[in-house]
C-alpha cells in the first residue's frame, strides 16, 4: 500500500483551462504552463488532456523538462522554455523543437550562434528583475533581434496576485512601451495576469496555478484529492504522550489514527498542530509532530473506523492547507511528493 493516493481530476484541469480561455477574446490564444512536471500533477498527463481540449502551445522552466514534454506530446505543439538558452542546452533544444526565451544578450549570442534560423522568443524585464533584457538592453538591440524573426515577446508581472497593485500598470506601460509597433506576438499574463482585463491579454496568456485549481483564479474547480493511508489505530490513555517530543497529550480516552505521509511527502513539518484530516467531511486534528513518513490524528470523535483519511478535498483546498503553513498553493502542490500514486480522473485517452 502506498503512502496515499493523489487524485487528479482531469476533467476539472480542462475545464479551468477552458474558463480562463474564456476570460480572454478568441483572438487571445490560451497556452498553458507546465514547468516543476506540470506543478506536481504529472506534466504528460496534463498536457496530453489540454491538447484534447485545443491546447497548442506550451511552457516549461528548463530544457530538460521541455525535452521529457516533447516526448510525451509529440511533434505539434510548441513548447517554450523561460529560462531561455543555457549552456549546455543547445543539442536538446535542437533534438526536441523547443522554443527558447532568450533572456539576456549572452543567450542571445548563444542561440544566434549556435542555432541560427532556429526559433526563439525573448523575455524581458519590465519591473521585476528576475529573467529577460532590460529596457537599456533591449532598445540597443530590437533592430538586430528583429531582423532574427522572434517568434514571441514575453514579460512576467510581479504582482499580478494582487490587483489593486500600481506595480501592474507600470509594467503593462514598460511593455507597450518596449513592444509596440513591433508586430510580433506579445504574451505578458499568467493566471493573475488574465484576471486583471483585457489590457494584460496581448495575444497569448500563460495561465499554469490557474488550471490546477488554486488562487489567485478564486473561480477555479478543485484538480486535486489527497487521500492518506491509515497504517494503524490505537487507543491512548489520559496523560500518555503522542509523537517526537511527545508533542502532544492526551487529555481524554483517545483513539489515534497513524497515518502514511509526513514532511517527506509534502507535508511540511511546520503544518504540525495546525493541520486536520477528512473522513468525508468529519474533520480530525493531527495531533504531536509531524515526521518524516508519518502524521497521528485524532480520531476519536469519527463515528467510523477509517482506512484513509483526506488532506486535500472539497472541504479542505490546497490553499487553506497553504494558508495554515504561511505559504501558498504553488508551494503545496509542487511539493506533493513522489511516493503518492497519482491516479488519474477523467481525460481519457
Ligand atoms: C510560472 C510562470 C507562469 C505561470 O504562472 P501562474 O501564476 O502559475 O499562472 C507564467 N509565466 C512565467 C514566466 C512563469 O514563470
Amino acid at each position: 500500500m502506498s503512502t496515499g493516493t493523489l487524485t487528479i481530476d482531469l476533467n476539472a484541469l480542462v475545464r479551468n483551462w477552458r474558463a480562463l480561455d474564456a476570460v480572454t477574446g478568441a483572438d487571445v490564444e490560451t497556452a498553458a504552463v507546465v514547468k516543476a512536471d506540470g506543478y506536481g500533477l504529472g506534466a504528460a498527463r496534463v498536457a496530453r488532456a489540454l491538447m484534447r481540449a485545443g491546447a497548442r502551445r506550451f511552457f516549461v522552466a528548463n530544457s530538460e523538462e521541455g525535452a521529457a514534454l516533447r516526448a510525451a506530446v509529440g511533434p505539434a505543439p510548441e513548447i517554450g522554455v523561460f529560462t531561455g538558452h543555457m549552456s549546455g542546452d543547445t543539442e536538446m533544444i535542437q533534438d526536441t523543437q523547443l522554443v527558447p526565451m532568450l533572456n539576456s544578450v549572452e543567450q542571445l549570442t548563444r542561440h544566434f550562434e549556435a542555432l541560427p534560423g532556429h526559433p526563439f522568443g525573448v523575455q524581458l524585464d519590465t519591473g521585476m528583475n528576475r529573467l529577460g533584457l532590460e529596457p537599456g538592453e533591449w532598445m540597443t538591440l530590437r533592430d538586430l533581434v528583429m531582423q532574427a524573426g522572434p517568434k514571441l515577446l514575453i514579460s512576467h508581472l510581479a504582482c499580478a496576485d494582487e490587483p489593486e497593485n500600481p506595480m501592474n500598470a507600470a509594467q503593462l506601460n514598460v511593455f507597450r512601451d518596449m513592444t509596440d509597433g513591433l508586430n510580433v506576438p506579445r504574451s505578458l499574463a499568467a493566471t493573475g495576469g488574465i484576471l486583471l482585463g483585457p489590457d494584460y491579454h496581448f495575444d497569448l496568456t500563460r495561465p499554469g496555478i490557474g488550471l490546477y485549481g488554486g488562487l489567485p483564479f478564486e473561480g477555479a474547480e478543485q484538480v486535486v484529492r489527497l487521500s492518506l493511508s491509515v497504517v494503524q489505530i490505537r487507543q491512548v490513555a489520559p496523560g500518555e504522550a503522542v509523537g517526537y517530543a511527545g508533542g502532544w497529550v492526551a487529555a481524554r480516552p483517545s483513539r489515534v489514527a497513524t497515518v502514511s505521509a509526513g514532511y517527506a511527502d509534502g507535508i511540511f513539518r511546520a503544518l504540525g498542530g495546525k493541520l486536520e484530516l477528512f473522513s468525508d467531511m468529519e474533520s480530525c486534528p493531527v495531533v504531536g509532530r509531524v515526521s518524516m513518513d508519518a502524521l497521528t490524528v485524532d480520531i476519536t470523535d469519527l463515528s467510523e473506523t477509517p482506512v484513509s483519511l483526506d488532506l486535500i478535498c472539497s472541504v479542505q483546498s490546497v490553499d487553506d492547507v497553504a494558508a495554515h503553513a504561511g505559504t501558498i498553493g504553488y508551494e503545496v502542490l509542487t511539493s506533493l511528493g513522489q511516493r503518492y500514486v497519482r491516479r488519474y480522473a477523467g481525460g481519457a485517452a
